[in-house]
């Protein structure tokens, strides 16, 4: 179905709380568009305080005596597997609606983040009940046991850019250990968060285990930072917001996780081959918009084979035309929001005021004439200093500087103060070690960009944030350690 044959679809929603959905106390809705049309596509209810206090409520009785607190953690593990089930079932009509509120691609949508979503929760499910205390054989006298328990209710607030694969890195591990979630979405994308709060209660998960709170950032994910009621923030977006969400946390010594903004260097030495790092360039600059918090934003290319690299990447840059995101052949959909674009054009002046040379896009664009859309483009010619190579644009724009030799391609890759991910293109596997092992980031990958599996834990280094999504580190996130001394004699 394309973007025309879904326009007239308006759909209204309430919030999550307590396993049903209930309408906001204020009564107050905003409205959800669709970037790629300007045209609305959902009313949804706007919580407030009182709000989140109920949901609070809910999540605390669900978790300190709920069914959900006597569940076996076996259970809790099937309801999870059911619940990937159900989603990978409906990966086609969630992925639509992802794509309708935030403009990614269909293809990226319904055939990646949907299964990878589902992929996370079986992931989770399956360690429900494999997460082992500890003996300590320390003494003859007394047996010295640990034990991993919930921490308790979880406020988990996520960004825009992948709306319910962000969540799900959250949602997956905290419910499988034992604890309870409240989610606050961004407000710009919050309709598979709602969608997927019913599909888990189909799945048979019990009232108030899951509550979902829409509203503003400034108000409600303030407020749930400073909650006494909630144990744990687990944050994804920017910067100064986990900045802010620290401050407001430390009143109640909560505890926080975040995964918060990049600018991640893609490095191509020389005897790479060029061919699979130009493909791997654009997909780590153009995949998701270039929305994405590990996008490999600064290529890195080694002098002497600048030339024969920016010549593929330009090609390829230039034939990325922008197109209809429910269209399946769509890779470039249309940025989240007009302000997005604006800032993105804002980036885009700077680099060419600041001295660096346009190769490729640059431009605002339309399909149908209409959208947020943006050129792939890309920059030549950059230098460290430029506004463009240091600060994070989030959308489909690339710097391309040079360097001479393995010491200057890790100083220029670290000479930022984000540390998420970063890849290295060669053919010798001890320099692209050592580099590997040099780059402070969070994920390093090696001849590829932007895989990702629930397995391998993923978050940053230095101001990208810290705690770590999925994996085994994912599980310590979300439990607490207890310490129990039986004296035996
Ligand atoms: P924000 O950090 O502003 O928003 C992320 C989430 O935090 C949203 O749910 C937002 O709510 C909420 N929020 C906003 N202000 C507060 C606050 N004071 N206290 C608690 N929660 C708050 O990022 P944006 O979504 O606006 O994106 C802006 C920039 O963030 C991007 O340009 C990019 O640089 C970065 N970003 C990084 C991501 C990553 O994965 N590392 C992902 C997305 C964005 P609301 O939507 O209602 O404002």
């Amino acid at each position: 179905m394309t973007t025309e044959a879904v326009s007239s679809l308006h759909l209204q929603t309430d919030l999550f709380i307590g396993g049903k959905f209930v309408p906001s106390a204020s009564g107050k809705r905003f409205t959800t568009t669709n970037p790629a049309t300007a045209e609305p596509i959902a009313d949804v209810a706007e919580g407030d305080l009182p709000d989140l206090d109920q949901a609070v409520a809910a999540a605390r009785q669900a978790f300190e005596s709920g069914p959900w607190s006597a569940m076996k953690p076996r259970q809790r593990g099937r309801i999870l597997m059911k619940a990937a089930e159900l989603l990978l079932s409906r990966a086609d009509a969630f992925g639509q609606v992802e794509t309708m509120d935030n403009g990614k691609p269909i293809f990226e949508a319904a055939k990646i983040d949907m299964p990878a979503a589902a992929e996370c929760l079986s992931y989770f499910g399956e360690t429900a009940d494999k997460l082992y205390g500890e003996t300590h054989p320390a003494r003859p006298d007394a047996m010295l046991l640990t034990l991993r328990e919930p921490v308790g209710v979880i406020g988990a607030i996520t960004p825009w850019n992948f709306p319910l694969l962000q969540a799900m890195w959250k949602i997956a591990p905290a419910l499988a250990l034992g604890n309870t979630v409240i989610l606050k979405p961004a407000s710009a994308t919050p309709l598979t968060a709602l969608l997927f709060a019913e599909l888990l209660a189909e799945a048979g998960l019990p009232p108030g285990a899951f509550n979902v709170v829409p509203g503003p950032g400034a108000a409600i994910g303030k407020a749930m930072a400073e909650h006494p009621g909630i144990d744990k923030i687990s944050f994804t977006g920017e910067t100064e917001t986990g900045k802010a969400i620290l401050r407001a946390a430390a009143g109640t010594v909560k505890r926080v996780s975040m995964e918060l903004g990049g600018k991640s260097p893609n490095v191509v030495y020389a005897d790479a081959d060029l061919e699979a790092a130009a493909k791997g360039t654009i997909n780590a600059i153009f995949y998701g918009k270039g929305e994405l918090c590990s996008a490999g934003s600064r290529l890195l290319v080694e002098e002497s084979v600048h030339d024969a690299l920016m010549e593929k990447v330009v090609e390829r840059a230039k034939k990325m035309a922008p197109g209809d995101p429910l269209d399946p052949k769509t890779r470039l959909g249309s940025l989240v929001s007009e302000k997005q674009r604006s800032n993105v054009a804002r980036y885009v002046e700077s680099g060419k005021s600041e001295g660096a040379r346009l190769v490729a896009g640059g431009n605002a664009a339309s399909v149908n004439g209409k959208g947020a859309f943006f050129e792939a483009t890309v920059f030549d010619g950059v230098t460290p200093q430029m506004t463009i190579a240091r600060e994070e644009i989030f959308g489909p724009v690339l710097a391309t500087l040079t360097f001479k030799g393995e010491e200057e391609a890790v100083a220029i890759g670290n000479s930022t103060i984000y540390g998420l991910a970063a890849a290295v293109w060669s053919r010798d596997i001890k320099k692209a070690l050592r580099a590997a092992r040099a780059l402070k980031s969070g994920t390093v990958w090696i001849n590829a960009y932007n895989f990702y599996d629930p397995g391998l834990p993923f978050g940053g280094y230095k101001q990208s944030g810290f705690g770590r999504e999925r994996g085994h580190h994912a599980l310590e996130e979300y439990t607490q350690v207890k310490s129990i001394w039986v004296d035996l004699t």
